[in-house]
């Protein structure tokens, strides 16, 4: 990949105008172009913050996860725009190429077969040769996931404001539009201030489980679960001593690290540590256009929290929810992270006793700096990606349950290099299937060996690392004034 001077004077430029959206939407897309896959993600997320439920954005937001494999969030990001009859068939192609990214083929053939009846243009034929089964007829093509909740009727003359959705070239033949208006919560315009009598939040819908797996099933990362045990566990266990020294269980830690690193394996594992329930909030579960919407959400999220405590309540990608203020045009995205500054403080000193924050962010420079304060995300944790040592590890635990043949994890630990749990959870599952189809061939099962893995890892290209690592630099090296990336200096200094 080149990096040219006029994708550094865009950088620039984008730097020193972070409210300028046109400006930092070219960055966006040129980082896109060009391969830069995470830094290209945050800037989408910045212009998102700009401009929320701005389809283009969103669009390329998704297919920057998408070419980074991180099917998921694409797939979550892309539901709202594919909820609207008429959709651009380009995105009905990406949700295929993610859908077939998380396994589920016959939803990517529908979605894909469905998009290109629209616009044969849009076909991609690499992907169609991937999804080689029947096209579905259109009669049978199933409603999109709806991930958001049914809204009631709004209350009619109440003046309330609502953001218009800027997605309109839907070919509307249709009667009612798209979009319903909703009422707000609570009064417009104001924090959630302490003591304030606000409407009944709704049930959220987000789901409480019970964590199956523990820090044993963490490889590595050995200082990362002895900050957490100290930060979250042990007020837990040892209640009598903390209180004795005026402290209580509860606050929050900022996990943040490259994406695959573990982060929510990690924060799952916290909560098995520590036999609490584990709430694992996601973009889609808060994210609304409608105003207020998002914060009603977000306040029913932590009192679903604090029903259930102890529980480790984890909110991935934050810095979506969470990103500075000054960045932002729009009073009632500020809003939202005002709610969500709130919500950690809560309402008394008990409120969230029990309740541990975990938040994970692969961008922690667009977190609002008022987060770090006491009793907030106070505690920044950098994930690191896996040394070689650490990746033999999760290959371990990740192979831990298959028929093995005698096993050199330590070897395809150095075949792995720049690699993050993530990929090499990709590695076990491609030599897993490749597997599985011998022992089909062969009529008995065949154990799984070193080969197995090393001919798995030669065919997946590692994630973003790399160019996650060249985004810290920056900001480690040109805006890091309060030292808060310090951690990161040895790391972004190392050959990647
Ligand atoms: P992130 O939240 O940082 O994007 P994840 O937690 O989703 O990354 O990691 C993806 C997968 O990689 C996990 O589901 C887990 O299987 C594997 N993994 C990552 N780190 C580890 C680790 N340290 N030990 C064991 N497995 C890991």
């Amino acid at each position: 990949m080149r990096d040219d001077a006029g994708l550094q004077a865009l950088r620039e430029a984008a730097r020193l105008s972070p409210d300028n959206l046109p400006l930092r939407q070219h960055l966006a897309a040129q980082l896109l172009e060009r391969g830069y896959l995470a830094e290209a993600e945050a800037e989408f997320r910045a212009a998102l913050v700009l401009a929320p439920g701005n389809p283009d954005i969103i669009a390329g937001l998704a297919e920057a996860f998408v070419r980074q494999s991180n099917y998921g969030p694409a797939l979550a990001a892309l539901d709202q725009l594919l909820a609207v009859p008429g959709y651009p068939p380009r995105l009905g192609v990406l949700a295929a190429r993610a859908l077939l990214g998380e396994g589920d083929v016959h939803a990517a053939a529908r979605r894909y077969h469905e998009a290109v009846s629209r616009d044969p243009s849009a076909g991609d034929p690499e992907l169609a040769a991937k999804l080689a089964i029947p096209a579905a007829p259109a009669a049978t093509y199933p409603a999109p996931r709806q991930p958001y909740q049914a809204y009631p009727a709004p209350t009619p003359g109440q003046g309330y404001q609502y953001q218009q959705p800027a997605y309109q070239q839907a070919p509307t033949n249709q009667q009612s539009p798209p979009y319903q208006e909703q009422p707000p919560a609570y009064p417009q315009g104001q924090a959630y201030q302490q003591g304030q009598a606000y409407q009944q939040a709704p049930e959220s819908s987000t789901e409480v489980e019970r964590s199956g797996t523990s820090f044993a099933d963490v490889a590595g990362m050995e200082s990362v679960k002895e900050a957490l045990r100290i930060k979250l566990l042990l007020p837990l266990q040892q209640p009598e001593l903390f209180a004795a020294y005026g402290k209580r269980a509860g606050g929050g830690v900022l996990l943040y690290g490259p994406p695959g690193a573990g982060k929510t394996h990690l924060a799952r594992a916290a909560a098995g540590e520590l036999g609490a329930s584990f709430v694992n909030v996601g973009l889609a579960d808060i994210l609304d256009m409608y105003v207020g919407s998002s914060e009603r959400n977000l306040r029913a999220t932590f009192d679903l929290a604090r029903r259930n405590r102890p529980c480790v309540l984890f909110f991935d990608e934050v810095d979506a929810l969470a990103a500075r203020r000054s960045d932002m045009r729009q009073a009632h995205a500020r809003q939202l992270v005002n709610q969500f500054l709130a919500e950690l403080d809560g309402v008394d000193q008990s409120a969230n006793e029990g309740v541990l924050v975990l938040a994970a962010t692969n961008a922690p420079w667009y977190v609002d700096v008022a987060f770090r304060r006491p009793g907030r995300l106070d505690q920044p944790v950098f994930v690191p990606p896996p040394d070689a040592a650490a990746r033999a590890a999760i290959l371990r635990i990740l192979c831990r349950d298959k028929p093995l043949a005698e096993m050199d994890f330590d070897a395809v630990a150095r075949a792995t290099e720049h690699c993050v749990g993530a990929d090499l959870k990709g590695v076990v599952d491609r030599a897993v299937e490749a597997k599985l189809q011998q022992s089909i061939s062969a009529g008995r099962p065949l154990p799984l060996s070193t080969p197995d893995l090393l001919a798995a890892a030669g065919s997946v290209r590692p994630t973003a690392v790399r160019e996650w690592m060249a985004t810290a630099r920056n900001y480690v090296m040109h805006a890091n004034d309060s030292g808060a990336w310090d951690e990161l200096m040895p790391w972004v200094k190392g050959k990647w």
